[in-house]
């Protein structure tokens, strides 16, 4: 699979490729589901790098 926040190769049933990409996540579908107005803080950089060109090798892999 890969880590739909980084685009990272993730291991074999992980939806994540880390806790933090999982922490990430999370914090987004809370905030989603939940606003938090003391807390509207633009995203971290961690996103950002979601704009990289995606790795290409391996992109079959089950
Ligand atoms: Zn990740």
């Amino acid at each position: 699979m890969q880590c739909p926040i980084c685009g990272k190769k993730t291991q074999d049933n992980m939806s994540f490729c880390s806790k933090t990409c999982q922490l990430i996540d999370l914090s987004r579908w809370f905030r989603g589901s939940y606003r938090i107005p003391t807390d509207e803080r633009p995203e971290p950089t961690e996103e950002r790098s979601a704009a990289l060109p995606p790795q290409t090798s391996q992109k079959e892999e089950p």
